[in-house]
Order: C-alpha cells, then sequence, then structure tokens
C-alpha cells in the first residue's frame, strides 16, 4: 500500500528510519517530516512564513521531503502537493517517549496522524514508551503488522489510532490492548533561573504525573510481525 511517514522529531530521528526500514519492505513509502526537532507543537501549522521543502537523503538510504513546518504542516502539504497520489495510510513516529492521557494534546506525532484522519486518511500516532530505547526496529516492524490488521479491519473515517510500545523485543510483544485514554498530563514544574545578565527566567519539565490510560482488557488482538 502507499504509506506517508511523518513525525514530529524530524527527518533526521532514528524512529523515523526505523519505520522506514520496516514499511519500505512491502509498501511505497513517501516521507514527509520536519526539518528539524517539533515535538510537543501540537497541532500548530504555519501561516505567517512560508513553507519551505527539501528533497533530502538521509544517511544515504531514507529520502524525503523535509518541511520547515510542523508536523501537522507536513502531513497537509504532504497530501496537497507533494504526493501525486494519496497515501492509504498515515504513521507518524516512533516518538521516543509515550504519548498517553493528557498529554497527547501536546504532541506533535499524534497532531499528524489527526490531521490525516481529518482529511479522512487512516492513520496511526507511534511512540515507544523511553527515550533511549532499545526495541526501536521491533516497535517498527510490529507497527507494519499492526497497519496490516487495521487496514483489513479498516478503521471508521475520521479515526486514528495513538500506539504506544513497551522497550521490548519483537518476542515479547504478544498482542494489542485497546485503552481508554487517562488523565495523567505533565507535572506543574517550572525551574526558575537566572541568566547572565540577572534576569529571571523558567525552564519547563515535562515529568508525567496521574493516571495512564486505562487498558480495556477484552480487545486484545494478536499481532504477527
Ligand atoms: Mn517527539
Amino acid at each position: 500500500m502507499r504509506v506517508l511517514l511523518t513525525n514530529d522529531d524530524g527527518i533526521h530521528a532514528p524512529g523515523l528510519w526505523a519505520l522506514y526500514h520496516a514499511f519500505s519492505v512491502r509498501h511505497q513509502v513517501t516521507v514527509v517530516a520536519p526539518d528539524r526537532e517539533r515535538s510537543a507543537v501540537g497541532h500548530g501549522i504555519t501561516l505567517h512564513q512560508p513553507i519551505r521543502f527539501e528533497k533530502t537523503r538521509v544517511n544515504g538510504g531514507m529520502t524525503g521531503f523535509a518541511v520547515n513546518g510542523t508536523p501537522a504542516d507536513c502531513v497537509k502539504l504532504g497530501l496537497a502537493e507533494l504526493l501525486d497520489t494519496a497515501p492509504e495510510l498515515v504513521v507518524s513516529g516512533i516518538n521516543p517517549g509515550a504519548n498517553v492521557g493528557i498529554n497527547v494534546n501536546y504532541s506533535g506525532t499524534v497532531a499528524a496522524a489527526k490531521e490525516a484522519a481529518m482529511a479522512g486518511i487512516p492513520a496511526m500516532a507511534v511512540s515507544i514508551i523511553a527515550p533511549g530505547a532499545r526495541y526501536v526496529d521491533a516497535a517498527a516492524r510490529f507497527t507494519e503488522a499492526l497497519s496490516l490488521q487495521v487496514m483489513g479491519r479498516r478503521l471508521p473515517v475520521g479515526t486514528f489510532l495513538n500506539v504506544n510500545f513497551p522497550d521490548l523485543p519483537l518476542k515479547k510483544l504478544r498482542g494489542v490492548r485497546w485503552s481508554r485514554q487517562g488523565t495523567g498530563a505533565f507535572a506543574q514544574h517550572f525551574e526558575k533561573r537566572t541568566d547572565p545578565r540577572d534576569r529571571s527566567y523558567y525552564w519547563q519539565g515535562c515529568d508525567s504525573q496521574g493516571a495512564y490510560d486505562q487498558p480495556l482488557a477484552r480487545w486484545d488482538i494478536p499481532v504477527n510481525p
């Protein structure tokens, strides 16, 4: 199938390469991703400055469009201009760090999938629990297998999936559990510091607190990558 890949960590991020390698074996893949990290920009779009794009080759392998916009810009521009044919699926990620609870509203990874869903294209936002995760390639291969199941079952139009992986090898990933979004959020944490000119400023932390997403036991789906 035709797959559009994007993310919010930038076109050079390892999570995007992992998806590219997992999907390009069996699918026609196009990458349209921010030219730099744009995490936590939510569903913002660029209206007051030009949006530039550049065909980029990453490490001599994956070729894609690097866009100086947000993840939502990448999906909008990809669908409207850069792709010759509409993709059948949009996958965003793999984000290093879970996207769960209230925090999905800040996520550029999730926003890109939401943008695709709003355009009527099935989409998946994909994250792995830990920054510095070891098993991103396993998550990518599982994502590809899951995408075939999702396409086979057909998502309701306007729906996207927000997928979060534990940091585990492929043989330990036993299936999929659907969950209800929780109310966990970033803890309110502003560290007050002083700059060299003696002015105060703040640096916002992003530790989570509160209830994570609540598993719903009855929707287990085995997936065999
Ligand atoms: Mn990110």
